[in-house]
């Protein structure tokens, strides 16, 4: 198969940009023209969960603003070491009994949830697995195995999400592995990858990666993560085109987060470019009450008019569903 992106491709592999991503908050600041006193820096929130953005990422900040929507979702705030009342490690209740066996978790009736990968491309401030015990979720074959063999032994598992993490952080050769015992199992039909790498290193979306993910009996879904109309830009468009060609179904699933795209106009934008670049919008989640993320929260009221308001500017299949995760629910709760 010819490479997807021959001339959008950039001369560093994926792996490269990934490797080369900023860690260092002086660093990302000085790339985009700001001084530490322009912005809420917190040294001691980055030493509890590092600063990570690549390069490709930061190209689409704008430079001098300290508001960017996509600078604010990486850069670590003082306000995350503020004590925060009812923000928790694990808020959506992903441990204990939804994780019976190291790699797995089922909380959904037909859809199990592989951790695949405990690294990311990027580290976003409000994630709600920003303190997962990916220790304990260490993935190697053993652990594979053990839970491929889990989801074999139950026939009432339709779907197979690849999750993290961020599972394209896994090579080509290790996801074909997967994906080829994934598809063995006559009562699995769909296999999902959950991902924000084709949005913030487009690079990914390789040759190699489009062979891996498919298999002929399942058909593939890719729900990417995207949360502004400023992070799709042609790279992530050309690589959209490239797993569409590859006959991947491809959505998005946003978080609703303060002083990013809480307005009507952001996801309007929003909606629009994802829609005009092949990707189909799926949800729109409130945030997650992790620690640390307080200051991204959108209250609930707002976040309902909000959702009308965007449903009086456009299609209803441009508007996702306005979601919120709760402990021990059977579903997402869909919220207006
Ligand atoms: C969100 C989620 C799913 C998938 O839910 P859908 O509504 O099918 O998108 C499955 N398992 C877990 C643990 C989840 O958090
Ligand atoms: S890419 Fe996803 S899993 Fe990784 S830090 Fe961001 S929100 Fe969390």
């Amino acid at each position: 198969m010819p490479d997807p992106l021959p001339s959008l491709a950039s001369t560093h592999s994926w792996r490269e940009q990934l490797r080369d991503a900023v860690t260092d908050p002086d660093e990302l600041l000085r790339a985009l023209g700001l001084r530490r006193q322009d912005v809420d820096c917190g040294a001691d929130a980055a030493r509890q969960f590092a600063l990570k953005a690549p390069h490709s990422f930061i190209r689409r900040m704008r430079r001098g603003d300290p508001a960017d929507p996509l600078l604010r979702q990486v850069l670590a705030s003082a306000q995350e070491t503020l004590p925060q009342a009812g923000y928790v490690d694990d808020p959506v209740g992903e441990t204990g009994a939804a994780n019976p066996r190291p790699g797995l978790i089922h909380k959904y009736r037909g859809r199990v949830l592989l951790i695949v990968s405990g690294g990311c491309a990027v580290h976003c401030r409000y994630c709600f697995r920003r303190h997962f015990p990916y220790a304990d979720n260490q993935v190697g074959r053993a652990q594979w195995r053990d839970a491929l063999a889990a989801v074999r032994a139950d026939d009432s598992i339709a779907e197979v999400i690849l999750s993290g993490g961020d599972p394209l952080v896994a090579t080509d050769a290790q996801l074909a592995a997967l994906v080829a015992e994934i598809a063995a199992i006559p009562h699995v039909r769909r296999l999902r990858v959950h991902t924000r790498l084709p949005v913030v290193i487009p690079d990914r979306v390789t040759a190699g990666l489009l062979e891996a993910i498919q298999a002929p009996r399942l058909r593939t879904v890719m729900v990417l993560h995207s949360n502004h109309a400023n992070e799709i830009d042609d790279t992530v468009r050309a690589a959209v085109t490239a797993l569409r060609a590859a006959g991947v179904e491809v959505l998005n699933q946003a978080v609703l987060l303060a002083g990013v795209n809480d307005s009507v106009d952001a996801q309007v934008a929003l909606n629009e470019c994802l829609f005009d670049s092949g990707i189909t919008p799926y949800y729109l989640h409130l945030l997650d009450p992790v620690r640390g993320a307080a200051h991204f929260d959108v209250p609930r009221e707002t976040a309902l008019a909000l959702q009308s308001a965007v449903r009086a500017r456009l299609p209803g299949y441009l508007v996702p569903a306005l979601v919120r995760e709760e402990p021990g629910a059977d579903a997402k709760v869909v919220l207006g």
